[in-house]
């Protein structure tokens, strides 16, 4: 890597302090050109060493800050890195960035610094693809399972399934030249068992990608409900906070509110489709379309009703609307005295009585909504692993070859054929760790990276 990059690492905008980092073979020297200190130059400075100074070019002052030096390897990158804490301005933090360029440096790509750890082997494509899932995780239950990825839990049993395959594999070529009648039964059990422990391992982590899509994305969830009935009430009290006005007046909120909220470490997407009402006229109509869209993009639709208050047509044409789509029924005001009473062909026991005044009823509410999101994925230990789409594409294909690989060998097939099968499998198994990515899924990776990271 011969380029030195720099870029502002720390978020736009005004704050306690700005970082601006450098990596690469001439980042302590872009340093001494820039940082002046009574202690003397960064170059001279020993590694893993924190200095105040001022930051200048020229006699123009541009900030007193904090230089940190950290030396190759033992850096992020694993190269020469500078690391400038200046004052959390927007202009002083690009000033000093530009310094950086003007003294030689190249304005980093988005993830560049992540990139350079993989390249430079210091971390696993799954290790650097956690480091975005650490940094975009909503809810602690995401973080966890993000940080022990990170932490290369992951990497370390994926690195084992590559040994054994490759302990196969080398197995099974040493007998290549041997004639069938010379490979002890035994043998060939041996092989089928450890290729069959390792598809095992495969679909076990492949049960996971569901789970990752779910606490990496979140889910959406709509709140539906006629006027009135309480569907603002209720998502400040599934958020927890008052955030969307509530008020007595039917019908005051026109447009549907969409809140990142928490439950049960789950990161839920909740919009509340407050104005929506199904009622004659061209602007309820614009309503409905709206409703039904949001809706479609839900995978789980909350109907509240107000129990104080009789079933009425609305109540049936929202029913209508959320047919075939994971619903639960939510009966609401349960402090008033009861007028509702469900049509026969519904359930009234699957329905959860909530006060959302009170606050009765929403801690069974959560528990239904976590069962349903979790229904039918993976039971697997939840702090474990979560894979990513672009690891269960590459898992899937390597349980494919190594399913037909496991049948071949059931079937006495030739050896060179299985080998060839287990050589593609081993080859698959390196995509996901990034052992056999190409710049393709690598400049794909790290362009949704942010800068600076
Ligand atoms: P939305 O139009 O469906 O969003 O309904 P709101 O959340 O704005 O609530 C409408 C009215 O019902 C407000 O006056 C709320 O205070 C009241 N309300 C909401 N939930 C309850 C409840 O559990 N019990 C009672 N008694 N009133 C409630």
């Amino acid at each position: 890597m011969e380029d030195t990059i720099a870029a502002i690492s720390t978020p736009i905008g005004e704050g306690g302090i700005s970082i601006i980092r450098m990596s690469g073979p001439r980042a302590t020297v872009i340093a001494d050109a820039m940082f002046v200190s009574k202690r003397g130059k960064p170059s001279l400075f020993p590694t893993h060493t924190i200095h105040f100074g001022t930051i200048g070019s020229n006699g123009d002052l541009v900030d007193q800050v904090m230089l940190t030096v950290m030396r190759a390897p033992h850096t992020y990158t694993t190269e020469d890195v500078i690391e400038i804490n200046c004052h959390g301005g927007l202009l002083i933090a690009r000033n000093i960035l530009t310094l950086c360029l003007q003294h030689g440096a190249r304005l980093a790509e988005p993830g560049e610094f992540t990139k350079r750890a993989f390249l430079n082997g210091r971390i696993d494509l799954t290790q650097a693809e956690a480091v975005m899932d650490v940094i975009g995780a909503k809810t602690n239950r995401a973080q966890s399972a993000a940080v022990h990825a990170l932490e290369g839990h992951f990497s370390r049993r994926l690195e084992d399934v590559r040994e054994r395959l490759i302990a196969i594999i080398a197995h099974i070529e040493a007998t290549i030249d041997f004639p069938e009648d010379d490979i002890a039964p035994d043998t060939r059990t041996k092989w089928i068992a450890d290729t069959a422990s390792i598809i095992a391992f495969l679909k076990q982590i492949l049960a996971t990608a569901d789970e990752g899509k779910i606490l990496r994305e979140g889910v959406a969830v709509a709140i539906i409900g006629r006027p009135n009935v309480g569907k603002s009430s209720l998502m400040n009290a599934l958020l927890g906070h008052d955030r969307s006005i509530v008020t007595p007046i039917p019908g005051t909120t026109r447009d549907t509110i969409e809140e990142a909220a928490n439950i049960r470490g789950i990161p839920i997407r909740l919009t509340d489709t407050a104005g929506i009402r199904i009622a004659r006229g061209e602007v309820e109509h614009l309503g409905i379309n709206r409703s039904r869209k949001t809706l479609d993009s839900s995978a789980l639709v909350l109907h509240v009703l107000d129990a104080s208050r009789a079933y009425s047509n609305a109540d049936a044409d929202l029913e209508e609307l959320c047919r075939g789509k994971p619903s639960i029924r939510i009966l609401n005001k349960a402090d008033l005295p009861k007028k509702l009473k469900l049509p026969a062909k519904f359930c009234e026991e699957k329905a959860i009585s909530v006060s959302c005044l009170r606050g009765d009823g929403i801690e069974e509410l959560k528990d239904r909504v976590e069962t349903i999101v979790w229904s039918g994925k993976s039971a697997s230990d939840r702090h474990d692993v979560h894979i990513n789409e672009r690891q269960a594409n590459a898992a899937e294909r390597s349980l494919n070859y190594l399913t037909t690989a496991l049948n071949d060998m059931r079937q006495s097939a030739d050896q060179a054929i299985i080998s060839q099968q287990l050589r593609v499998a081993l080859h698959t198994v390196g995509e996901i760790v990034g052992k056999t990515a190409t710049e393709d899924i690598l400049s794909k990776i790290f362009s949704t990276f942010c800068i600076g990271k």
